[in-house]
């Protein structure tokens, strides 16, 4: 054995020495049984995240898995809104109660402790992650197979605190092709990297429109951009979801959980594979 240089970060020999990296994890509410969590993030706002992270919702629910949204996004929160939540979360002496959606899909967001949802919030970084860490921390949530983190966007302060404080199983990045796609991927996945999380994939949001005439695939803002950034880092392209009038219809008049199409079937499937692949979660 060489000689010890007292940093374990680049050894990884089970000595007396070694001293466990620092967790800044945080325990869920006793009464929560969560089994895993995926976080969905974005390079910025207004790429369909909350969108995506909705639908996915949506559809393991449909397969029958008990699933719930923690809505990270604490800036601009959507989800309640998506799924036509106007409920106020409760409060008991042990923690806070998510509310149930139409189809029991158990939802925490600050929009539903907010006296009115319209009201800004104009809260600091450490503020906004001190909240999520409540999400995690205070909230009851019951059984929950799947719960899926709308996070806040971009890689600065307060994702980096949710992924420190919560631990998650998987992210997926959420994309558009107009962004600068390649500097968003390399950077969140960077970021999962850092965090040890592994990036199950991206989802390529208003990748075309269809014509409803003939069906032709009018990519507006170019084709295989984001392809190519998922082969450069060896990621699934995990879909392309055109661009649909009856998806912001559905999502604006809260009724997300009526959506059509298969879009997502197939990456809900790879992580579904994925996340049964992974060791079971010890307490
Ligand atoms: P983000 O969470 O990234 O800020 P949202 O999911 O809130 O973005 O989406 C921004 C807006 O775009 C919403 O009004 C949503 O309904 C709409 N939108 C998102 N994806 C699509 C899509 N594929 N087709 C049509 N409208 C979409």
């Amino acid at each position: 054995m060489s000689e010890c240089t007292h940093d374990c970060s680049t050894c990884n020999a089970d000595c007396g020495e070694r001293k466990e990296k620092e967790s800044f994890l945080k325990k869920p509410h006793e009464l929560s049984n969560i089994k895993r969590v995926i976080g969905v993030m974005s390079g910025k706002g207004g790429v369909g995240k909350s969108m995506v992270t909705a639908m996915l919702a949506v559809i393991f629910a449909r397969r029958g898995y008990k699933t719930a949204v923690m809505d990270a996004d604490v800036t601009g929160p959507s989800i309640p809104k998506m799924f036509g939540i106007k409920e106020r979360a409760k409060g008991g002496e042990t923690g806070l109660y998510p509310v149930k959606s139409k189809t029991g899909i158990e939802v925490m967001s600050v929009n539903l402790l907010l006296e009115h949802e319209s009201d800004p919030v104009v809260w600091r970084g450490p503020v906004i992650g001190g909240v999520v860490q409540q999400f995690w921390t205070d909230v009851i949530w019951n059984d929950v197979d799947y719960m899926f983190v709308d996070m806040p966007p971009g890689t600065g302060d307060v994702p980096l605190t949710v992924f420190q404080s919560v631990p998650v199983d998987g992210v997926i990045a959420v994309a558009s092709p107009q962004e600068l796609v390649s500097l968003i991927v390399e950077k969140a996945v960077k970021m999962a990297n850092m965090m040890n999380i592994p990036m199950l994939g991206v989802v390529e949001n208003m990748s075309y429109v269809e014509c409803p005439d003939c069906k032709k695939k009018i990519y507006i803002y170019g084709e295989g951009a984001t392809k190519k950034v998922c082969e450069k880092f060896s990621l699934p392209l995990l879909a392309q979801i055109p661009v649909v009038s009856d998806l912001a219809k559905q999502s604006d008049r809260g009724l997300i959980e009526l959506f059509e199409g298969d879009y997502l079937e197939n990456a809900a499937t790879m992580i579904e594979t994925l996340m049964k692949n992974l060791p079971e979660k010890k307490d």
